[in-house]
């Protein structure tokens, strides 16, 4: 049987499982059963990115939003109706919490009546088989697949199928779901489906669709990976202008979405989580009048979403212009400066900036300046025993760096000149090996540590923690290892602190020991002869 729960640990991003412990905790604590949903594991089990969580309480989550905000969760929105709660956690993740319910729907086009529910009956008013399943999380049951549309088989079939022939009518919506799924998965419409759309279609069901359902679906196409394709085929089946009537691809700024898209590919790859979601809203409306994008924003749930997305010139602008100031004057100062910034403003004017300074900066930033920490030389800084055992590693692999940005440090010999002085003494020699009949009287005892041999320093022992971290691999890691050099100067024992806050960089001891022949090492001296032949006497 297929284990869900390590497939969610291992697909989820770091944030997202922490968001499900912290969801899960809240609903425990408050007696709740709870489930994921939905998306969140079509996708687990598909392998496509999941872009959010859904999770299913039985009861009312609207409940639960008080004990959500002190275990640091946002509440972005709140839906009485359908009692649905959207968050946004830590980290650049976002869930949705609903009810288990059933929905009726009495008159078309009117929103369906809603009652409490197990997850069980929960499962029947979902929209297509792939998302009408659900992942235990409760004790007991932790791990188990509710699935009783075969919702697995559809996604291995890769078919968009509605669980009964009125679905359309019911929720017109589902329409422009079913066209979003299949342009985002490039899986087919299945055949029974098909027909009921096309009737749908030609029976104008979507006269019926909800205000509220138009909303979801605008907010939706801001968390596509190819919203662009997304956008081309919502406009072929006509929904586009169901969103807005004056929606049409040619509003869309095609090379500034498709730029977009790409940075922010490149900086996922570095390890930065941009939520792009507000920066795609622009890009798709770019030739909306101010007008009809204001409409957008009042029909779209996540007021969150709308403030960033109306926000996200001026936060630009403000960034271009400490970009070009006195705080931007060299590339380390640059550097500091975007380390510190939002991720999704640096996206943003990553592509908008007009002034050609700002976007060589980013640019330099984004590419040229990370390669810069190659010229760290890491193995030589091993050799000297300058590793993140060290509590002043962080402030010290910083400086370097900032040295190396500036030009300040223009060749090898400049950079250890510079790094010699932070050597630290080598370690006291290893006790003398013990012979004779105390160590025989022992035999269970640990064989006495043999002193390395010159050069090998920086292999064993201290060498192998010495996988020394590049300060600019990462966002925001150097000026978070600064703070910590600052904050805690050097107090913690060696073997405690922590290495820099920046991802760690495997620098393989084969590596190590080839460069220390060049020697900058200080040899481990060697234990005193005079001991051991002390102890030869006894
Ligand atoms: P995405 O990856 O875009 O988030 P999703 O399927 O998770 O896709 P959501 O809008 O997050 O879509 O909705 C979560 C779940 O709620 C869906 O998977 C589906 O089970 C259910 N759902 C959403 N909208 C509808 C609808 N109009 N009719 C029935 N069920 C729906
Ligand atoms: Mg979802």
């Amino acid at each position: 049987m297929a284990d869900y729960i390590y497939s969610m640990e291992i697909r989820l991003t770091p944030d997202q499982l922490k968001g499900v412990s912290l969801i899960q905790d809240v609903a425990r604590a408050a007696g709740m059963n709870l489930y994921l949903t939905g998306g969140a594991i079509r996708d687990i089990i598909s392998g496509f990115t999941i872009r959010d969580l859904d999770f299913t309480v039985q009861g009312n989550p609207i409940k639960l939003q008080k004990e959500l905000e002190k275990a640091g969760a946002h509440v972005a929105a709140l839906e009485e109706d359908s009692r649905t709660i959207f968050l946004s956690l830590p980290g650049n993740a976002r869930a949705e919490i609903s009810m288990a319910r059933t929905e009726r729907f009495e008159k078309t086009g009117k929103p369906p009546i809603v009652s409490p529910a197990t997850i069980h009956e929960d499962l029947r008013r979902r929209d297509f088989t792939v998302n009408a399943m659900a992942l235990s999380l409760n004790e007991g049951s932790r791990g188990l697949l509710l699935d009783p549309f075969n919702g697995v088989a559809d996604i291995e079939a890769k078919l968009i199928r509605i669980l009964h022939n009125y679905s359309f009518l019911e929720d017109p919506s589902r329409m422009i779901r079913a066209t979003r799924f299949a342009a985002r998965f490039h899986w087919q419409i299945e055949e029974r489906t098909q027909a009921r759309y096309d009737a749908a279609k030609e029976g104008k069901y979507i006269d019926h669709i909800l205000r509220s359902s138009i909303g979801h679906e605008i907010a939706a196409l801001a968390h596509e990976d190819d919203p662009l394709q997304v956008a081309k085929n919502l406009e072929k089946e006509g929904w586009l202008d169901v969103l807005h009537p004056h929606w049409n691809t040619s509003k869309i700024d095609t090379n500034g979405l498709t730029q977009l898209m790409k940075t922010r590919q490149h900086m996922v790859d570095l390890g930065y989580t941009p939520d792009a979601g507000p920066a795609v809203m622009y890009f798709l409306t770019s030739r909306l009048s101010e007008k009809d994008v204001a409409d957008l924003w009042k029909l779209i749930p996540r007021k969150d979403l709308v403030e960033a997305w109306r926000d996200i010139e001026t936060h630009a602008k403000e960034l271009a212009k400490r970009l070009t100031g006195k705080e931007a004057a060299t590339p380390s100062r640059t550097w500091n400066l975007l380390s510190t910034a939002r991720p999704e403003m640096i996206l943003f004017l990553a592509v908008t900036a007009k002034q050609q300074a700002v976007e060589q900066k980013i640019k330099n930033f984004l590419t040229k300046w990370r390669q810069v920490q190659q010229r760290i030389p890491l193995p030589e800084m091993t050799e000297l025993l300058i590793t993140p055992q060290l509590p002043e590693y962080p402030k010290i692999a910083r400086d370097v760096f900032m040295l190396l940005l500036d030009g300040k440090l223009r060749s090898r010999t400049e950079t250890l000149k510079f790094l010699k002085p932070f050597a630290p003494p080598p370690p006291p020699p290893p006790p003398p090996p013990r012979r004779g009949r105390a160590a025989k009287a022992a035999p269970g005892a640990p064989a006495p540590a043999q002193p390395a041999k010159k050069g090998e320093a920086a292999v064993k022992g201290k060498g192998k923690a010495a996988v020394v971290a590049p300060p600019a691999a990462a966002p925001a890691a150097v000026a978070k290892a600064e703070a910590k050099g600052k904050s805690k100067p050097e107090t913690k024992p060696a073997a405690q602190s922590k290495p820099a806050a920046v991802p760690q960089k495997a620098q393989p001891a084969q590596a190590a020991a080839k460069h220390s022949s060049k020697s900058v090492s200080k040899p481990v001296p060697k234990p005193p002869a005079k001991k051991a032949k002390t102890k030869k006497k006894r």
